[in-house]
């Protein structure tokens, strides 16, 4: 007798979703990316408890149709490739389809939407991977889910989890670096009732910075913009006054996907080197567009790791792009800094 089974979707699911879904956080970032992705200009997020008994995402966006919403949730199903060649230029954040059949696996989801379109949404309702209800409903146009009782069928998972403070400061950090990268959308994170972040959406990203870190840190940021043949960066770079002793007050942005990167950390390192004493890090936010023929961005299944084929041009144009900012010294706009 053979002792290998092909496991059921379900566990296959679970176990997926341990590589997706490690907390709260990564239930929000994949939730507000799939509202990005659906060209949403408001999305607000909800959480209770650290988001371990309630996540919840409204957006204004394209919403789904009746008949995909629950193949939504199925493991690679995606609306946004079509074949892997498509990797090859990515445009979307999301592309792998596993983000809604993990989170479903591991915690109660209800999703409400509607297309501009329709006349109706669809309700639904999915627990632990298991579909309970599908109605026809009246909503506004747009989406919305509500994730409950995360990791209430994975106990391993769950024990995890730190205090609800800990898990709330999580998504307060990915839900800022998101809306960092996304200056023309409206992101609202409400914690426990109350609203902890509210950015304008006005397209203006000193006026972002500013809602999320306050007057005295914008007032003191520079201007970062350069390009050549090849790559574009633009951004601001805090001057070495507001530098902080850790290094999470730097946000890189990849073809406006937030990523981390050693390449490009040592290469604002080095373009601060002589203007800050040692342990001491710069606060930035650096757009970089690429070619996305140069970079490969699925070597991690939540996509904040990518790799770049020539990294040396990268280090150059980013050791630049914030040195000149740092030598011109011109003094940044000061629209949007009233009070
Ligand atoms: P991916 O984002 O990799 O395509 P997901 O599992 O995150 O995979 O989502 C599956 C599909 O569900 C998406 O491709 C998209 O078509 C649809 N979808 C998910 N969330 C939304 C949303 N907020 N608005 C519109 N469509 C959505
Ligand atoms: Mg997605």
């Amino acid at each position: 007798m053979g002792k290998i089974v092909i496991l059921d979707e379900n566990t296959s699911n679970q176990i997926a979703a341990g590589e997706v879904v490690e907390r709260p956080a990564s239930v929000v970032k994949e939730l507000v990316e799939n509202s990005i992705d659906a060209g949403s200009t408001n999305i607000s997020v909800e959480i209770s408890n650290g988001g371990v008994s309630l996540i919840k995402v409204v957006d204004n966006g394209s919403g789904i149709e009746e008949d995909d919403i629950e193949i939504a949730f199925e493991r690679h199903s995606t609306s946004k490739i079509r074949k892997a060649s498509d990797l090859e230029a990515i445009t979307s954040l999301g592309f792998r389809g596993e983000a809604l059949a993990s989170i479903a696996s591991v915690s109660t989801v209800e999703v409400t939407s509607r297309p501009a379109h329709r006349e109706y949404g669809r309700y639904v309702k999915i627990q632990g991977g298991t579909l309970i209800e599908s109605n026809q409903t009246g909503c506004p146009v747009g989406t919305t889910f509500i994730v409950r009782e995360l990791f209430y069928n994975t106990p391993a998972r769950f024990k995890f989890l730190k205090k609800d403070s800990t898990e709330a400061g999580y998504v307060s950090d990915i839900v800022s670096r998101i809306a960092l990268g996304n200056p023309d959308i409206s992101f609202r994170l409400i914690n426990n009732r109350n609203t902890v972040i509210h950015t304008p959406g006005n397209n203006d990203l000193l006026s972002t910075i500013y809602s999320l870190y306050g007057k005295e840190t914008a007032k003191e940021c520079m201007e970062v913009s350069y390009e050549d043949e090849s790559i574009k960066i633009t951004g601001y770079a805090g001057r070495p006054e507001i530098a902080r002793s850790n290094r999470n007050y730097q946000s890189i942005y990849l073809n406006r996907r937030y990523i981390k990167n050693k390449v490009i950390s040592s290469a604002i390192d080095e373009a601060y080197k002589t203007y800050l004493l040692k342990n001491k890090f710069a606060f930035i936010v650096l757009y970089i567009e690429l070619n996305p023929l140069l970079v490969d961005v699925n070597v991690h299944p939540t996509k904040m790791e990518v790799r770049f084929s020539r990294e040396q041009d990268i280090f150059r144009a980013v050791y630049h792009a914030v040195n000149n900012a740092l030598l011109s010294k011109t003094h940044i706009r000061n629209v949007a800094i009233s009070d």
